[in-house]
């Protein structure tokens, strides 16, 4: 089978979508449709039969009366029927074609808006897949033995989702509003007593706490915060 492109593809899609309108239409005024032809050829027949018929054929037709009789009673009335009948079969193509147009236009239109919302579908699952991504780098930084390559990827990440603005964020021990590019990178239990590299150890302090508080562990150092205050 022969690929095919882009376009192709999209004419394809749109081709079915517009073809499924149309049989919606051709199913639901089918049946009129029918009804309406077969009443059309039915008067046709009735009149063409009876222009065969008796009167005009035999001999009583030269009778003064009976042919002109026979054209009023019988033939004008069955012509007109069939006039009608003819009407009544192109009003219905007429609807006919405007639904099938109007289709064509539903179709085009349902075909759009299923491809707009698989777009944005798939957008929401690219987003998701990054989203994903970004875990398991941080996952990964944390457990690096390497800090130091670690750092800047994994605070990055803190100044994300701890400040507002992404410029200010507040200093985890003494709740300053510092420049978020002169905060450290604290461990609230030190690594050289057992932190980790864990965001649930990490936090964003100024420059003076971090080095006030050294080797401390968070518990240590806020103890001594609050005895420093009072
Ligand atoms: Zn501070």
């Amino acid at each position: 089978m022969k690929r095919r492109t882009r376009k192709q593809w999209y004419q394809y899609h749109l081709d079915n979508a517009q073809r499924q309108e149309k049989n919606r239409v051709e199913s639901a005024m089918g049946g009129e449709l029918r009804a309406v032809k077969g009443a059309q050829q039915l008067a046709w027949k009735a009149y063409m039969e009876a222009m065969q018929h008796e009167p005009l054929k035999s001999r009583m037709q030269s009778l003064v009366g009976i042919d002109s009789i026979y054209r009023k009673d019988v033939l004008s009335p069955l012509e007109n029927d069939a006039k009608v009948a003819d009407r009544a079969l192109s009003d219905a193509l007429i609807r006919y074609g405007a639904l099938l147009k109007e289709a064509e236009k539903n179709g085009a239109e349902n075909y759009h808006l299923a491809r707009e919302a698989r777009k944005l579908e798939s957008e929401a699952r690219a987003q998701r897949v990054t989203q994903r991504r970004y875990e398991q780098r941080l996952r990964y930084l944390e457990k690096s033995p390497a800090l130091r390559s670690a750092a800047r990827p994994l605070k990055e990440h803190l100044i994300q989702s701890q400040s507002k603005d992404g410029q200010f964020i507040e200093c985890y021990y003494c709740q300053k509003l510092i420049a978020a590019g002169e905060s450290h990178l604290e461990h609230k239990r030190p690594i050289s007593r057992g932190g980790d590299n864990r965001r649930g150890n990490l936090a964003l302090s100024c420059a003076p706490c971090n080095l006030r508080k050294g080797r401390k562990t968070q518990e240590e150092f806020l103890r001594d915060l609050g005895k420093g205050k009072t």
